[in-house]
């Protein structure tokens, strides 16, 4: 039963963000390959849907002499499509390709491009990809069911990093940092130092209008906000002024919209933490509507009562190591 439902779903990926009106499969012929360059050698890269939304979450090209390296790699059906974008601003093959995270958004093309490159990712990335995971039970949200089966093993990470990792090509240094307890808890900040770029995986979303964060996608407790705190954090205090950030879903950011999402992501934590502390039960932050503030953030995609629940059990759950969700 289980694997037939990863079969049925994962066949029908939808749409995600502001376009959102029905569930409905993309038609994968006419989703567009969007290259946008940010600075003489690194590319934000965009697969736009039919309807002009997302059809896949966004990545980056790094390229130069040393070859290509890719940021996360979209849905599988649209890799020939990227790999053909690619040609366009570089001869050379995909070298090495860093998945933020483990979800197929942002993994999908990996067994694709693993004919030439090398794939890396944070250890608990990996793990979760080997395992896959049915996200079709997520708590009230309805539009984001997607399941991700275990991926091909020509898709698994050949290098995975617990901590950190450096990439240094193409007179880049490419920086990678876990962040646990985020949107999943697989997922990593990715900095380019001489571009100054910041990709924050799915940590960090701006799509218009705005919603509530992705925190805790897997649903199970083990992500959080506090990763992505922490992560968003790190680009305000530790990346010039003038970074062009690449966020999981939407548009090229600043810190302009990083500061207002992270400013979400602190007030909404400290509002559940303060009822949390007093001894509050879920039901009772419920009944105080405890995050009325943020009503104006709710969604179809993440409703403010779902994100509420997942803030509690984020909140009070005791002892979840760094890498428990991916075990
Ligand atoms: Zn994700």
């Amino acid at each position: 039963m289980r694997k037939l439902a990863f079969a049925i779903f994962f066949t029908l990926p939808f749409v995600l963000g502001s376009s959102i009106r029905a569930q409905r499969p993309m038609d994968w012929d006419k989703v567009e390959v969007k290259l946008q360059k940010l600075s003489a050698n690194v590319y934000m890269i965009e697969f736009v849907s039919p309807s002009g939304g997302n059809a896949g979450a966004n990545a980056s090209a790094l390229i130069g002499d040393d070859g290509v390296v890719l940021v996360d790699a979209g849905y599988a059906p649209v890799a020939s499509k990227l790999e053909a974008a690619l040609k366009t601003i570089s001869d050379k093959p995909v070298k090495y390709l860093l998945n933020t995270h483990w979800h197929g958004d942002h993994t999908g093309g990996d067994a694709y491009f693993s004919k030439t490159a090398t794939i890396l990712a944070q250890d608990g990335a990996r793990k979760k990809m080997e395992t896959g995971d049915d996200l079709s039970h997520l708590n009230r949200v309805n539009l984001l069911r997607e399941t991700f089966p275990p991926s091909p093993a020509a898709a698994l990470p050949v290098i995975t990093f617990n901590d950190e990792l450096t990439l240094h090509i193409n007179g880049e240094d490419l920086h990678a940092i876990y962040f646990p307890h985020g949107h999943t808890n697989t997922d990593s900040l990715v900095l380019f130092a001489h571009a100054k770029v910041a990709q924050t995986g799915t940590d960090f979303v701006n799509m218009d209008p705005s919603g509530l964060p992705a925190i805790d996608m897997d649903n199970d407790g083990n992500g959080g906000p506090q990763g992505e705190i922490a992560a968003l954090s790190y680009i305000m205090e530790q990346m010039p002024d003038d970074v062009k950030v690449i966020p999981g879903h939407g548009k090229i950011a600043s810190k302009v919209e990083v500061g207002r999402y992270l400013d979400v992501l602190t007030g909404t934590t400290a509002a559940v933490q303060a009822g949390i502390d007093q001894g509050k039960t879920l039901e009772q932050l419920r009944q105080e509507k405890v995050l009325a503030k943020w009503d104006y953030l709710n969604t179809r995609v993440m409703k403010i009562d779902a994100y509420l629940d997942r803030l509690y059990l984020c909140l009070t759950r005791k002892n979840v190591a760094a890498n428990d969700g991916a075990k």
